[in-house]
C-alpha cells in the first residue's frame, strides 16, 4: 500500500510499504477514506520529537471502512464506516474506566521510554513516534486499529467524511480545551492560536456559554475565520497582546486563557534523546511565548487551559504569577472517546460547523505538499484533508 513516511527532519515521502495485518484478536484493519494533517504532525516534521525513526508512517486523524476484523471484535462488521480516536485505549484499565482515555495503561508498549522522559507513561498514539508506542499512522491506504472494539466509532451514512473526520482529534480537543475553562455565563475567554484547534475552541467556548471570545494569531486568513466564528481578534504582530487584553476586559484580564499553540511558539522541542533526559534541546524562536502570555494575561483566580502540545522542558514559565494569583492550570492529550457521541450530535444539530476549516483536499500522493502548505500557511491553508 501507499503511505506517507517520515524520512528525517522536514523529509516526507509517499512510499510503497507492506499492508498492515491483524496482530491481535481485538484488532481491525481499515481502508482509509479520509485522513488529515494536524498541528501535532508538524512537531514531528520539525524534528521536535526525537523518537521518530526513518520509515515511520504518520497520521493520527483518520476514518475509513472496516475491511478485516480480529476474532474478538464482536461490535463491528466488515463494511462499517468508522472514525478512530487518535489515542489508543484498551477500555478496561483504571484510567479507561475513569474515562481518562489518553492515559490508558495498556496501550503503550514503549512505556519505559515515556517513563524515563515523563516519570509515568500516557497512552499509545497512532503515528506519533516510538515514545507513544511506535504505531503506524493513518496517512496511508490502510491502517491497523488496536482495541478496535473500543477505538472504532461508527458514523451515520448520511454524514460526509468532512463532517465527522475531526471527531478523531481536533474537535474533541477544542471542546476539552474549553471545558477545562469551566466557563460560566458572561465569561471572556482568550485563545492563542487560530489554527484548527483554536478555531474549534472558539466554537466550543461559545456553545459552552462564553459571552466573548478573543482570538490571537498573526495570519490574516486565520483571524478572518476566527471573526466569522464571532470572536474578537488580535494580531500579535500589530499590538501588545497583554495590553490589548487588559483594555478589552476593563483591566481585569480574561476569565480563562487557552494556549492552542504549543511548542511552535517556543521553538522548544523535546529532550535531545530519551537517554539524555537532562539535556533540553532549545531552538531559536522570534515569537512571543504563548503560554507565558496566557498565564500573565489571565485574571486573578482564572484558568489557563493548555491543549497545545509540549514535549520536554520549557523555560521561564511565570509560576510566581500562577501561584500568587491563584490560577488553575489544566492540560492533557484529549480523552477523545468521551466526546465523540455528544459532539456528533452537536454537528448534526448544526451547533458546530466542522467543514468550514477545511481549505484543501489533496490526494494521498501529495501529502508532502500538503504538509508544506499547512506548515507555511501558504495558499491561505487552514486544514488539509488527504484522500487515499
Ligand atoms: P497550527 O499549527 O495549525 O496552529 C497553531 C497556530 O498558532 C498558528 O496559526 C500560528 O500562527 C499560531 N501561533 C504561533 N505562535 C503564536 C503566538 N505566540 N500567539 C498566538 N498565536 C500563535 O496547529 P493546530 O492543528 O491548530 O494545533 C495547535 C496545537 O494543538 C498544537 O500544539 C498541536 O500539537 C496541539 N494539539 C493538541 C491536542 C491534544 O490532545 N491536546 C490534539 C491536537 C492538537
Ligand atoms: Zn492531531
Ligand atoms: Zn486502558
Amino acid at each position: 500500500m501507499k503511505a506517507n513516511v517520515w524520512h528525517g527532519k522536514n523529509k516526507l515521502q509517499v512510499d510503497n510499504v507492506p499492508d498492515p495485518t491483524i496482530l491481535n484478536p481485538r484488532d481491525a484493519i481499515l481502508k482509509i477514506t479520509s485522513t488529515a494533517i494536524c498541528g501535532s504532525d508538524l512537531h514531528l516534521l520539525d524534528g521536535y520529537v526525537p523518537t521518530m525513526e526513518k520509515g515511520d508512517i504518520l497520521g493520527h486523524e483518520f476514518m475509513g471502512e472496516v475491511v478485516e476484523l480480529g476474532s474478538a471484535v464482536t461490535n463491528l462488521k466488515i463494511g462499517d464506516r468508522v472514525v478512530v480516536p487518535f489515542t489508543i485505549s484498551c477500555g478496561h484499565c483504571l484510567s479507561c474506566e475513569e474515562k481518562l482515555y489518553s492515559l490508558c495503561e495498556n496501550s503503550n508498549p514503549n512505556a519505559w521510554m515515556a517513563e524515563k522522559m515523563w516519570g509515568h507513561s500516557p497512552a499509545g498514539i497512532f503515528g506519533y513516534s516510538h515514545l507513544t508506542g511506535g504505531y503506524a499512522g493513518g496517512q496511508a491506504e490502510y491502517v491497523r486499529v488496536p482495541y478496535a472494539d473500543v477505538g472504532c466509532f461508527k458514523v451515520p451514512n448520511d454524514m460526509s467524511d468532512d463532517q465527522v473526520l475531526f471527531l478523531s482529534d481536533i474537535l474533541p480537543t477544542g471542546w476539552m480545551a474549553a471545558e477545562n475553562c469551566s466557563i460560566e455565563p458572561g465569561d471572556v475567554v482568550a485563545i492563542w492560536g487560530c489554527g484548527p484547534v483554536g478555531l474549534f475552541a472558539i466554537q466550543s467556548a461559545f456553545v459552552q456559554g462564553a459571552e466573548r471570545v478573543i482570538a490571537i494569531d498573526r495570519f490574516p486568513e486565520r483571524l478572518r475565520m476566527a471573526k466569522k466564528l464571532r470572536a474578537e481578534t488580535l494580531n500579535y504582530e500589530e499590538v501588545s497582546v497583554l495590553e490589548a487584553l487588559k483594555q478589552l476586559t476593563g483591566g481585569r484580564g480574561p476569565d480563562a486563557c487557552i494556549d492552542a499553540v504549543g511548542m511552535e511558539a517556543h521553538g522548544v522541542g523535546m529532550v535531545g534523546a530519551y537517554d539524555t533526559i537532562k539535556q533540553a534541546v532549545r531552538m531559536e524562536s522570534d515569537r512571543p511565548i504563548a503560554l507565558r502570555e496566557a498565564m500573565m494575561a489571565c485574571r486573578n483566580g482564572g484558568t489557563v487551559s493548555v491543549p497545545g502540545v509540549y514535549g520536554g522542558l520549557i523555560d521561564k514559565v511565570p509560576f510566581g504569577s500562577v501561584m500568587n494569583r491563584s490560577l488553575t492550570i489544566k492540560t492533557g492529550q484529549t480523552h477523545v472517546q468521551r466526546y465523540m457521541q455528544p459532539l456528533l450530535e452537536r454537528i448534526q444539530k448544526g451547533e458546530i460547523d466542522t467543514t468550514c476549516i477545511i481549505t484543501h483536499h489533496l490526494p494521498l500522493d501529495e501529502a508532502p505538499h500538503g504538509y508544506d502548505l499547512f506548515k507555511n500557511k501558504q495558499d491561505e491553508c487552514i486544514k488539509v484533508v488527504l484522500k487515499p
